[in-house]
Order: C-alpha cells, then structure tokens, then sequence
C-alpha cells in the first residue's frame, strides 16, 4: 500500500488555509460532510463557464457537452461501486432521497401486511421514510436490531426477527455515531436466504471503503457526494436493473418519460424514469473529479490513515480525560470517535473547542433512536478524513484537556 503526502493533499483543500477564531481551522466534521479538493471546485466553476446548457434536450454543443460530463459521471459512479450497468445509477439530491426513493416506489410494491427491519443505529434518513411508508400502509411493521455494549449490531437478533412476514431489511453500512462497519454481506446474504430484499444506507461507507456492489449482492445502496469531497446536493441510488425496471416512478416530470398525453403517458427508459426535472448536472458533472480524487490517493491508504488517526485519538481522549465515555468500540470501526466527558454538555463543549479553532460535532447526530438507547442527549463527535494530520489529533487532545478544565 502507498504511503500518502498528506501534506500534498493538503494543498489540494483551500478550505484548510482558513483561520477559525484566529486560529488555524482543524476541521473534524467529516462525518456531516467533507472539505471540496480545488480539482471539484474547478470542475464546478468551468461546467459555470463553458458547458452551461440543460442536459439530454438540446442539439446544441453545449447541451451536448453537459449531457456528456453527466453521463461521464454515472458511468464513473458504475465503475466505482463495480455496478452491472450505468443504468443501475440514479442521481438524487443525496443519500436522503436516494431512501425516500425506495421507500415510496419499492415500498408501494411490498404487501400490505409485512414486517421492515431496521436497526438501532440508523440515521434518521433511513427510519423516517419507513415510518412514512408505514403511515400509508399500517400493515407494515418496523422491527429493530440492538446493539451490543461495543456498539455492534446483535447478528443473532438480526438473524432471528426473520420469518414469513418479513419483507424488506435497510441498514447502514458504517454508523455515522459509534463508527460501527457492519458486516454487510453477510447480512445480505441472510437476507436473501430469506428472500428478502436489502438496502444499505452507504452514506458514511463510501467516502473510506471500497464498494463491490456485484459482490455485495445488495438490492438498493445510497450515499451523497458531499461527504465523498464531491459538491453538495448530488447523489446516487444504485438498485438492481431488474427491480428498477419493475419499480414505478417517484416524481413525475420532464425528462423521465417515454410521450406524454392526456390519455396516458409512458416512461422514460432507466436510469432516467427516476431523473424527473433537471438534475443538478453542475455538480453531477463535478463529482466525476472526486471520484477521480478518491481513486487516485487510494482508498486502502485513506482507510489505513484514517484508522491511525483514530487509534491516536482513542488512546490520546482516554490519557487527558480519564473521565470519558466512549460510544462505538467495535472490532471493525471507522474514523468517528463519539464520546462525552463527565457530565458536560457536549454541546458546550463543542462551543469551546469551536473557540480554539477545533470544529467537531455536537448533539444527538441525526440518530435519536440511537442515543434513547445510549440514554444520552448527545455526544461530541470528531471524525478524520484523508487531510487530517497527527499534529492536529494531538491538537484535538490539547484542545479537549483545556475545554474539560475550563468547565472544571
Ligand atoms: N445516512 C447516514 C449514515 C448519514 O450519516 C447521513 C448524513 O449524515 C445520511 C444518511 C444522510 O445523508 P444526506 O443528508 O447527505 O442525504
């Protein structure tokens, strides 16, 4: 595996030279969302400047060359996620509407009576939409899977709230609270064993690990670019070619249909009966770059520097305050350290170290399930990406032991 220039990376992330405060920003909110590499940024800025026309509606150059960028990009995005075909990518606003998707189309294909697994840990984006389903259909049922104390799905659980009724499992492939990657493809698998089909919420996956989906087996996966050091406001649902073709539209509109008239209409063919209206081709088109960004630094190196980080994290929280509690300690986890220290509320805490430049997460992360479970309010939450450096962990700490004393 290649070591990284982190240093060199650095310099691709302009959002890095700012001051915070009058101090040098240590940003650790990767989790929420990532800083843009300058590439992305030009790539936006010249799609502003020279390719500026709709997308899959004009014979003029630009409209071409637009549609063209777009296009470029769902064949990266199938590339990148090893998909089957381009036309098992649909570009959404982001991973939310990517599950507000299948949950209004797949959903209106399940039974009318029917059990929907979920687990503890999702983000509210993968239980709301359930929930919304489940208000049209109150036959369908939400089951749960628990944690266990390292903040690790029970598996047995899992296993056992399948039978007859099941009929649909969504998780999250890592949690965007405790870190937790979850053994996906195992899970899937038994899914299937049961003839159930499986989404996976790869919102938090996506930006660290490599994705197989033809491996993975999965039906649906989600994520958002602008965790991925992509823009804003884009993102992908990738869903099996044979369902999608099954499944009925979500929006209605231009672009997603085959002739429009009052007697009746027909749809587009895939991906585009899910694309209704004008998609933000700005940021599709500009998500190609960080794509190319992620491929070329190397998703085992950021994963292992990642992981480095947050292993001098962990030990260096439990050294200058003895007194913190750590959420998420699993075996297999990802670079997000959420915790609390004593009994401080962390969203003091988070103000204070906002003072020091330090800009970590604070409150209950879109996943109040979660902390119910936790029985906490929240947590404060840092989280690492390919730019941070050992010198700003170490600054994270200082930062945390002066904030912990200044409380008292
Ligand atoms: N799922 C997980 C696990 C997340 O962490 C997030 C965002 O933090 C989402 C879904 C929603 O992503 P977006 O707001 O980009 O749609």
């Amino acid at each position: 595996m290649k070591t990284l220039d982190i240093e060199k990376i650095r310099k691709e992330f302009p959002a890095l030279n700012r001051e915070v405060h009058g101090k040098p920003l240590i940003y650790l909110d990767n989790t929420a969302t990532s800083q843009t590499p300058q590439r992305v940024i030009d790539a936006v800025r010249s799609m502003y400047i020279d390719h500026k026309a709709n997308v899959h509606r004009g014979v003029h150059t630009l409209s071409q060359e637009a549609t063209d960028l777009q296009e470029q990009t769902r064949r990266h995005v199938a590339r990148y996620i090893n998909a089957h075909s381009e036309r098992e990518i649909i570009f959404t606003r982001g991973a939310t509407e990517s599950i507000n998707l299948v949950a209004s189309s797949f959903g209106s294909m399940l039974p009318d009576e029917g059990e929907i697994i979920l687990t503890v840990m999702e983000h509210h984006a993968d239980i709301v939409p359930w929930q919304l389903l489940q208000s049209r259909r109150p036959g369908l049922k939400i089951r749960v899977v628990d944690i266990n104390d390292r903040g690790e799905l029970d598996l047995d659980q899992y296993r056992s709230l399948f039978n007859e009724k099941t009929v649909m499992a969504a998780f999250t492939h890592v949690s965007n609270v405790l870190g937790t990657i979850n053994p996906v493809k195992e899970m899937t698998a038994f899914a299937h064993e049961h003839g159930v089909p499986v989404l996976i919420d790869g919102a938090q996956a996506s930006p660290h690990l490599h994705l197989d989906m033809q491996d993975l087996g999965c039906d649906f996966y989600v994520f958002s670019s602008h965790k991925m050091y992509g823009p804003a406001g884009i993102g992908v649902l990738y869903g099996r070619e044979e369902l999608l073709e099954k499944m009925p539209p979500y929006q209605g509109g231009g672009e997603m249909i085959g002739h429009v008239s009052f007697s009746g209409t027909t749809f587009a063919e895939l991906p585009f009966k899910f694309e209704a209206g004008t998609p933000d081709f700005v940021g599709i088109a500009a998500f190609d770059e960080a794509l190319t960004f992620l491929e070329t630094t190397g998703l085992d190196a950021i994963e292992a520097h990642e992981e480095h980080l947050l292993d001098i994290a962990t030990k260096g929280l439990r050294e200058v305050a003895p007194n913190v509690r750590i959420f998420g300690e699993a075996h297999h986890k990802s670079a997000v350290l959420s915790f609390l220290i004593g009994e401080e509320h962390p969203y003091d805490f988070g103000m204070l170290l906002d003072g020091l430049g330090i800009a970590v997460r604070t409150g209950h992360h879109c996943a109040q399930p979660l902390m119910e479970r936790l029985g906490i309010p929240g947590t404060i939450r840092a989280s690492f990406a390919v730019y941070n450096t050992e010198d700003e962990v170490r600054a994270f700490l200082n930062g945390v032991a002066r904030v912990a004393a200044m409380l008292g």
